[in-house]
């Protein structure tokens, strides 16, 4: 039986990776790693997208709330505050 830590770390490795998937495509043309790896990463990053979305679903009837008043203000704010951040990690898209 897995933890959520253990699923946490799972998909933060998928996610990360196919993210560089994403940019192999778009800037090289095509894919470095083996088809069967980038499809696994990506079904289990499907499989986590479903299961929050389904609670997206379930809480906006449960109670519903009136709309953010700026969604993609407030994505790009955490994006900048991602990017301006530095570490060693060799795993984070800021690290060494
Ligand atoms: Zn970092």
């Amino acid at each position: 039986m897995t933890t959520i830590n253990d699923d946490m770390a799972s998909l933060q490795t998928a996610a990360t990776a196919a993210i560089a998937d994403f940019a192999d495509v778009t800037v090289r043309g095509y894919l470095k790693e083996h088809p069967d790896l980038v499809v696994h990463r990506l079904d289990l990053l499907a499989s986590m997208i479903e299961r929050v979305r389904i609670a997206v679903i379930r809480d906006r009837a449960a109670s519903p709330c009136p709309p953010h008043p700026c969604v993609a203000a407030e994505h790009a704010e955490m994006v900048a505050e991602y990017t301006e951040h530095t570490c060693d990690c060799d795993f984070c898209l800021c690290g060494s």
